[in-house]
């Protein structure tokens, strides 16, 4: 078996290495850092809980060991789709350079960037960043790329979803063609394959085993119902869930509770408050304080239940995670793999139950697909009268089809709730369910996405994830071309105040992810 000390790392990284308690590399390890230490290309096909992030840095500190970083210009740059991924790979970083002289930056949304550029402007030997932030500085003069010697780009298939692949791009041509580049995704996708085709020469691909077959300290449950009326979906979902934790008494230390859509985290949030749970919201809309500190409360043990999106809490490594509730079935299979191993980490058990209605079947036939088995059924809490759940059975107003997004739109003050959620339900904001056909409920549903508060009142964020999330394109889906995108600036002689606002963009709705 590979040893650490047998992988011509920098005795410094060795010594950090020991000191994080790391007794042997993991398998993306073995197999991409002495590749990576020859300076060659790496194509690794792995996701997180693999010790991927370790296999580019460590390696990357060695290289670096030599040589000094030069203003405004980063000696090597990663890449990650998400500020927290940015964020724990810098945390990363931080311990496995503590003993060497390394600096870096991070660029991520929600960050000042007076701060950030001091410390591009004096010389960073590492740059962390999510593209559009990068990008940002780029474009403001403050950074220059042609210094980069390696380019890491983390979880590309992330990247994929979230329609970054168009900046990851602009950035491998601002950089050198002699730079070496580490590149990692869980899937490739034929978008990604034709990146690594194009900006990779001759790469070591290297294939961690996937993680399709869930670890087995997990016992998984799927909890299927029929909602009582199509229209009390959400409620009754809601109602199930607090069953279920309940149910899970004293077993449930903590949990990860996993939501579709941005808006439904909130919703279901604050629901769960409302009826005596700790619990708190992270998504890509609430701003990078309240992320970080919601992220170290649950991390702590401070906070019980995480109602989390897909985006936020991939790759989040919190090492003990009782339980996961789906609360949605997730539409992309994978991502039930990924939510799932958020729980049974490092030889713990951990449980993970998912609730599903009917209209969930293609997507957990997907799921079942690619986990090879069924998932085993459980029952339905005992004692939970769904008729009574959320109004008290009180039948709800049909809501004529075109009215809900209307109703969303009055500036989040009196914006619709759920109906019949007001009576046991502390204050819930946002989200009107209006079904009607399966078609326009799934439109309806891809409309609440959109934070419907005035720009100035919305937290701010990195404008191009910004752009991106809130200009989707009816019909084109996650591959949208950057020029729909593009926004029409004013003249620089016309902006004043604030450079970094970008004027409104018309709007455009379609499927896409939510974050
Ligand atoms: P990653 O896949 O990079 O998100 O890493 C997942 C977790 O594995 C992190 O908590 C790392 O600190 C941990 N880890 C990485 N490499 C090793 C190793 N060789 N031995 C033990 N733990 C590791």
């Amino acid at each position: 078996m590979t040893k650490f000390s047998d992988l011509a790392l920098d005795p410094r990284v060795l010594q950090a290495i020991a000191d994080a308690g790391y007794e042997t590399p993991t398998p993306i390890q073995a197999q991409a850092i002495p590749p990576a230490l020859e300076g060659r290309d790496v194509l690794g096909i792995a996701q997180t809980g693999t010790g991927k992030t370790a296999s580019f840095t460590l390696p990357m500190i060695t290289l670096l060991g030599q040589g000094r970083a030069r203003a405004r210009m980063p000696r090597s740059l990663v890449l990650a789709p998400t500020r927290e991924l940015a964020a724990q790979v810098a945390e990363n970083f931080d311990i496995y350079a503590k003993q060497t002289k390394l600096t870096k930056a991070l660029l991520i949304g929600g960050v000042a960037f007076g701060e950030q550029d001091k410390l591009i402007d004096r010389g960073v030997d590492v740059l962390i960043a999510t593209p559009g932030r990068l990008l940002d500085h780029f474009e403001r003069g403050k950074l220059l790329l042609t210094g980069v010697q390696i380019m890491v780009v983390d979880e590309a298939d992330r990247m994929l979803d979230m329609g970054f692949i168009p900046d990851i791009e602009r950035i491998f041509s601002l950089t050198p063609m002699t730079r070496q580049t580490l590149f990692y995704s869980a899937t490739m996708a034929p978008e990604i394959e034709r990146i690594t085709n194009t900006f990779l020469s001759n790469p070591v691909k290297i294939e961690v085993a996937r993680q399709a077959t869930a670890s087995t300290t997990i016992e998984q449950r799927l909890v299927e119902f029929t909602p009582t009326r199509k229209d009390r979906s959400f409620t009754e979902k809601r109602a199930v869930l607090r069953a279920l934790i309940r149910g899970e008494g004293e077993a449930c230390t903590n949990a990860i509770i996993f939501c579709n859509r941005k808006m439904d985290v909130d919703v279901v949030a604050k629901s769960l408050k409302a009826h005596g749970f700790d619990a708190a919201p992270i998504h890509g809309d609430l701003d990078q304080s309240q992320r970080t500190r919601t992220l170290d409360a649950f991390r702590d043990g401070e906070l019980r239940l995480l109602v989390a999106s897909d985006v936020a809490a991939r790759g989040l490594d919190i090492p003990a995670v009782s339980h996961v509730f789906n609360f949605d079935v997730p539409s992309h299979p994978e991502d039930y793999v990924h939510r799932i191993g958020r729980t049974g980490r490092a030889g713990r058990q951990g449980k993970a139950f998912t609730i599903a209605v009917p209209s969930d079947g293609k997507y957990l036939a997907a799921i079942q697909s690619l986990v090879k088995m069924e998932i085993p059924r459980g029952e339905m809490p005992e004692g939970l009268d769904l008729a009574a759940a959320g109004d008290g059975g009180r039948p709800a107003r049909e809501e004529k089809p075109g009215r809900g997004r209307g109703k969303e739109r009055d500036g989040g003050r009196g914006r619709g709730r759920e109906r019949g959620e007001r009576r046991e339900e502390a204050p819930v904001e946002a989200v009107e369910v209006v079904e009607a056909a399966p078609v326009r409920e799934e439109r309806v549903r891809e409309e609440r996405v959109r934070d419907e508060r005035p720009r100035e009142e919305r937290p701010r964020r990195d404008r191009r994830e910004d752009r991106r999330d809130d200009h989707r394109v009816v019909g084109m889906g996650d591959h949208v071309p950057e020029f729909i995108l593009r926004s029409f600036r004013l003249p620089a002689s016309a902006v004043t105040a604030d450079e970094d606002e970008a004027p409104e963009l018309p709007e455009t709705v379609g499927a896409g992810t939510d974050e």
